[in-house]
């Protein structure tokens, strides 16, 4: 029988993913859709990198690696935290992940015991409650209100905390709302965690695509030895499927993290390790990545402008545009069905997301301007004769 560990794993969300399913199903029985519900970027990992991994295969690199990290990997991820949290971050603050994801379960396995609680700050990415799952801990949801443009709320996050509470875990900027945290938000999360000795879990992975100043958590006063931050290669360097990330902390806690390397993942591949310490170092692809998801950003809010009954809400950062339209329709995932099959654009109904993200859809930016601009000339032809 298996345990009830990894029985507890259950997909979260409401069924909103079925409307991302048709899409795909339709799409590939040849509809003209544009899919855009899904995170992942339309295109390639920018040749620099495939080539920095090419030689490195060539060159023999197939071999087990440290686990923290090759060198000059923890390195290079290294001067990338210093970069993303703002404080001078050692190579032995860093270590290297299957993506951000396992940053993530690392972060999680690392303060949480079976029976303890968390505080998670919704809307969220999918993955979250299960990750609390499988660690055998229970979590508390605190919605970010939609009218105060999905921003963390000190006062909602001191409601939930209760005496086993160890750990809270945000993401900015935020999937699915695109949100970017402001400092005073976060500096009010930073006192509680403080005030409660709790551990900050801070999910960054959208930090180069956030528009504008990305501030850290990690970088406010006190916080560098409670705060893990979760970064990955994924989005920011367009490497999706390359499966590389990192979890920034203090020293003591990424060398018990390392300990749960020696039982999980005994390493991550050489080639690849080296492919993306030469991508970091030379920050191949990641300025003009994070200018197309600007642009695009830029060119969606601007086809939608005008837009009656529509208001966008976070949108600020990230690969979302949140809208909300629940003065056309409150139901999001019958406004989304009615999307799909009316004008062929697949979205996410906000309410897979939890219930602040109710009555908005995700729009994700993933494909090419001309086609992010078209789907947006549907969408507006689809609310204003909504019926
Ligand atoms: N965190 C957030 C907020 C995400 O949106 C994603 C992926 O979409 C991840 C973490 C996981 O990314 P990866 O494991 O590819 O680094």
């Amino acid at each position: 029988k298996p345990s009830k560990r990894i029985t507890g794993i259950v997909p979260s969300g409401k069924d909103g993913w079925e409307v991302h399913f048709a899409a795909w199903t339709r799409k590939q029985a040849g509809e003209d859709i544009i899919m855009l519900s899904v995170g992942d970027h339309d295109f390639d990992t920018p040749s620099e990198t495939i080539e920095a991994c090419v030689n490195a295969v060539r060159g023999s690199n197939h071999h087990y690696t440290p686990l923290p990290g090759l060198p000059r990997l923890r390195k290079a991820m290294a001067a990338a935290s210093t970069a993303c949290t703002g404080i001078l971050t050692e190579p032995d603050e860093i270590i290297a992940t299957p993506g951000g994801q396992a940053a993530l379960y690392a972060a999680v396995q690392g303060v949480l015991d079976p029976g303890d609680h968390a505080v998670v700050v919704a809307p969220y990415y999918a993955t979250y409650p299960n990750t609390f799952s499988a660690a055998g801990a229970s979590f508390t949801v605190v919605e970010t209100p939609a009218e105060d443009g999905f921003q963390p709320r000190a006062d909602m996050i001191r409601a939930a905390l209760k005496p086993n509470t160890r750990a809270i875990l945000i993401n900015t900027p935020n999937n699915p709302t695109g949100a970017v945290y402001s400092r005073e938000r976060l500096e009010q999360l930073a006192d509680i965690c403080k005030e409660h000795d709790l551990w900050l879990l801070s999910d960054e992975v959208y930090w180069t695509l956030g528009g504008g100043e990305h501030i850290s958590p990690r970088s406010l006063p006190g916080m560098a030895e409670r705060t893990l931050v979760i970064n990955s290669m994924s989005k920011s360097h367009g490497m999706t499927g390359w499966r590389m990330g990192w979890l920034t902390g203090p020293k003591a806690m990424i060398a018990l993290v390392t300990d749960l390397n020696l039982v999980m993942t005994y390493g991550l591949p050489a080639f690849i390790s080296i492919a993306c310490a030469e991508a970091l170092e030379n920050h191949y692809g990641a300025k003009e990545i994070a200018e197309r998801y600007a642009a695009r950003r830029g060119a969606m809010l601007d086809a939608l402008r005008g837009l009656n009954d529509v208001t966008v809400r976070g949108s600020e950062g990230g690969m979302y545009v949140m809208l909300d339209i629940s003065t056309i329709e409150p139901d999001d995932e019958k406004f989304a069905w009615g999307l799909l099959d009316r004008e062929k654009v697949g979205v996410m109904p906000g309410s897979s997301f939890g219930e602040a993200a109710a009555g908005h859809i995700r729009i994700s930016l993933c494909q090419p301007e001309l086609i992010l601009r078209e789907a947006a000339l549907r969408v507006r032809r689809f609310a204003s004769n909504y019926r």
